[in-house]
């Protein structure tokens, strides 16, 4: 069965007094969309052990983690205009670094299917912070879905793809020089959007050339093509053939949920994309990332509803771009696979 990993402490890490998207109602809004959709029940929950925030410097360095357990121990602090951190903040991390260890261990035992709720997120922390020459940390604090993959490649080989609409540039920025870790990640443009990094001809440092693809949604996209540029993910994913897969799944793509996107998709794109990973038969653990509003209540339902193998329990429209959407979207995906040797 399933494993659905999340705890009560991912709640600590909480803003108040001050207003931010980023808050612990986000972790009620994801359980309420699995709960309403009749998801919740096909997971077993277990109880998440604390675990050793040191874990985490498999992927950051020791100087930005001493100055991560330093800030916000008091009260609310801001690490930077987007980001904050508070006195629960701590404990949470230790509880994700727990998830992390069992996410790993639950894998490498035979486990099929995990999905971790977190908070906070992570995949536009660096090694030291901000990555990529990004302004902020975009709410995340440490990386754990690079965390759970530089793990799982001592066991195998490992792909992340990440479809949160903003690119993971803490997570290129660890991985770039890996072989070992795929790195796939659909974005909105980023000559559009925060963080601004994640460009087609960024195919991997040395030693590791082929193995990082970004996929760039032009603003304006709608479910077409989304679902282009997740069988264009997918295709690159059995290309590299790996042993366990971590989705770093965002929802801030879906309609109307924030106002940061000019993408806006469906729940058939996000339901579609889960059963083409299951039909991948690889081991996958998800960590889901963005989402604010009905991305988690109405997104995340539908794309785990498709990785479980069931049909879309949201079943919403697709939508069609405009033709100069499409246009811009096939050129650049055309430049990646130039850039990676390939053609289609
Ligand atoms: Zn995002």
């Amino acid at each position: 069965m399933a494993v659905l990993l999340y705890h009560e402490d991912f709640k600590l890490h909480d803003p108040s007094p001050y207003e931010h998207p980023e808050n612990p109602r986000r972790l009620n809004l994801m359980l309420s969309g699995l709960r309403d959709y009749g998801i919740l029940e096909r997971f077993t929950i277990p109880e998440l052990p604390l675990g050793d925030v040191e874990d985490y410097r498999l992927v950051h360095s020791e100087e930005y983690l001493r100055r991560v357990a330093s800030r916000g121990v008091n009260g609310v602090e801001w690490l930077d205009p987007d980001t904050y951190i508070s006195p629960g903040t701590h404990k949470a991390l230790k509880r994700l670094a727990g998830a992390a260890r069992l996410a790993v261990d639950s894998l490498v035992d035979g486990e099929d299917l995990l999905l971790l709720l977190p908070r906070p997120p992570g995949h536009h922390a660096g090694r030291n912070g901000a990555a990529m020459g990004a302004p902020t940390l975009g709410f995340c604090i440490l990386n754990t879905s690079a965390l759970i993959a530089r793990k799982l490649s001592s066991h195998g080989r490992v792909t992340i793809l990440d479809f949160d609409l903003h690119h993971g540039n803490g997570t290129q920025e660890i991985v770039y020089d890996d072989p070992g870790i795929q790195h796939v990640d659909i974005h909105q443009d980023p000559r559009t959007i925060y963080p601004g990094t994640g460009y087609p001809w960024q195919t991997g440092g040395p030693g590791a050339e082929g193995t990082k693809a970004n996929i760039i949604l032009p603003p304006g996209s709608r479910d077409d093509v989304f679902l282009e540029a997740a069988r264009l993910a997918v295709d690159l994913i059995r290309g590299f053939d790996p042993d366990y897969i971590v989705v770093d799944a965002g929802f801030d793509g879906y309609r109307g949920d924030n106002y940061m996107s000019s993408v806006s998709l469906a729940s058939p794109s996000y339901h579609e994309l889960g059963a083409m990973l299951r039909r991948l038969g690889r081991p996958i653990v998800v960590v889901v990332e963005g989402g604010y509003g009905s991305g988690l209540l109405e997104g995340l339902p539908a794309f785990t509803a498709g990785l479980l193998g069931l049909g879309d329990p949201v079943g919403r429209d697709a939508g069609r771009s405009t033709r100069d959407v499409r246009e811009r979207f096939e050129a650049s995906a055309k430049e990646l696979l130039e850039g990676l040797g390939l053609r289609r």
